[in-house]
């Protein structure tokens, strides 16, 4: 399967014009064995190529199918994540003369090796060794920088590779991240039509179209996928790259990121006066997420008239900030939310818009459908499931919009007097 990138660039009826940088993604057994032969079709030259694995990664990958390189950086998996320590490693590590970089691996690998090129202005081609998340084809690399989670809009890759045989031989809950991943699209989809509808957010209908297609093509296919029927998992891998290039069409993750994934991050940047941390994987975090958040608005959603529980805008307490994140994320926190989303959101714009939010709202598959689908996969699917405390629900939907500044429904919530 080959999804040609030029399809989805250029002007389009949201009156922007979509960048796509990545020109051809192939999803195939033996991709790999071709490699060079997509170099040449898209006439990239492969002399000066530095390929950035980790130890796991580089076993997984047999010999004859590794990209022909200059240099091969392989990284220690233990403690591995994109942050200013690997990244500075990569830099270190590399020598003269590299013109291109390539990502062998996960999310980590490849967050890694987008950033890094993006900084030394270099191509980027993605080779995904798992279907565990979606990030392969964005321009977005999702990096921890002094213990917050950014969401760091870099370069996509040229080329994505993304070799069946390999993937297929990934262990098995790589798969279930990737889904969890994904099912977090319909709280990231109606957080976007929302924010579009309150405060007039840029929204694109084809960027929503794809991303919503890609979500149900991964629905439909994940349980055939995770019993390891071929097709299914090529189209769930279509699925998370056809997401990739949504957000690449929009040019951050909007489209793919809402308070389902928060809460993951929120748990990542463990705060100071959170106090539990999780071992879980990103998508197995937002899967989660994703079944909170949609418990919650379908909560919130029935209450018929919002009106006498609006309350005006209120900057978060600087405070109670520093106490509740500690000094180590006390800066970084008050810097990501200088100019916090939510102080575009008027009370009547809010209490205006409610029925379309309810009405959004109501498109999100419930909590109970989302977690029958989680069970039946054999996934990760509560707060103690990812060894977090069932009692801290209620510190996880305040405080979660801390991790990102990002206008969702949750952070809504501070405008809502919700003692109900
Ligand atoms: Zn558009
Ligand atoms: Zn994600």
């Amino acid at each position: 399967m080959r999804i040609d990138g030029q399809r989805f660039g250029g002007a389009c009826s949201c009156g922007k014009t979509h960048e796509m940088t990545t020109k051809l993604s192939v999803i195939e057994a033996g991709a790999l064995l071709h490699f060079n032969d997509y170099l040449n079709e898209l006439e990239l030259d492969g002399d000066h190529l530095c390929v950035i694995y980790d130890k796991n990664t580089y076993e997984a990958v047999p010999a004859d199918r590794r990209p022909k390189a200059m240099q091969e950086i392989i990284l220690d998996p233990q403690g591995l994540h994109a942050n200013e320590f690997s990244t500075a490693e990569v830099f270190e590590q590399m020598v003269g003369g590299i013109t291109m970089i390539a990502g062998v691996g996960g999310g980590t690998i490849n967050d890694i090796a987008r950033f890094c090129g993006y900084k030394l202005g270099l191509p980027l081609i993605s080779i995904p060794t798992a279907a565990s998340c979606d990030a392969f084809g964005s321009d977005v690399a999702a990096m921890t920088w002094e213990g917050l989670k950014k969401s760091i809009s870099c370069l996509s890759p040229v080329l994505v590779v993304a070799d069946l045989d390999i993937i297929k031989a990934a262990p098995a809950d790589l798969i279930l991240s990737g889904i969890g991943d994904m099912l977090g699209k319909f709280i990231a989809l109606a957080e976007w039509k929302i924010a579009h509808a309150v405060t007039g957010e840029a929204f694109c209908q084809e960027i929503h179209d794809i991303m919503d297609e890609a979500v149900t093509n991964i629905m439909t296919n994940c349980k055939k996928a995770q019993d390891g029927d071929d097709d299914a998992v090529a189209q769930v891998m279509y699925g998370l790259l056809m997401s990739g290039i949504a957000m690449q069409m929009f040019g951050n993750s909007r489209p793919a990121s809402g308070a389902e994934h928060h809460i993951s991050h929120f748990i990542e940047i463990e705060t100071e006066a959170f106090g539990e941390r999780s071992d879980a994987s990103h998508g197995e975090k937002v899967g989660v997420g994703t079944i909170l958040a949609s418990a919650e608005y379908h909560r919130l959603a029935q209450i018929e008239d919002i009106t006498p529980y609006v309350i005006p805008y209120q900057k978060w307490d600087n405070e109670w900030v520093r106490n509740y994140v500690g000094d180590r994320l006390y800066e970084p926190t008050l810097k990501e939310h200088e100019n916090d989303a939510l102080a575009k959101v008027t009370p009547e714009a809010l209490i205006a818009n409610w029925p379309k939010i309810r009405h959004i709202v109501a498109q999100i598959p419930t909590a109970e459908a989302l977690y029958e689908t989680m069970a039946q996969l054999g996934a990760k699917r509560s707060l103690s499931d990812i060894g977090i405390s069932e009692d801290k629900l209620p510190e996880l939907l305040n405080n979660s919009p801390l991790a990102r500044n990002r206008l969702t429904l949750m952070r809504m919530r501070r405008m809502m007097n919700l003692e109900v």
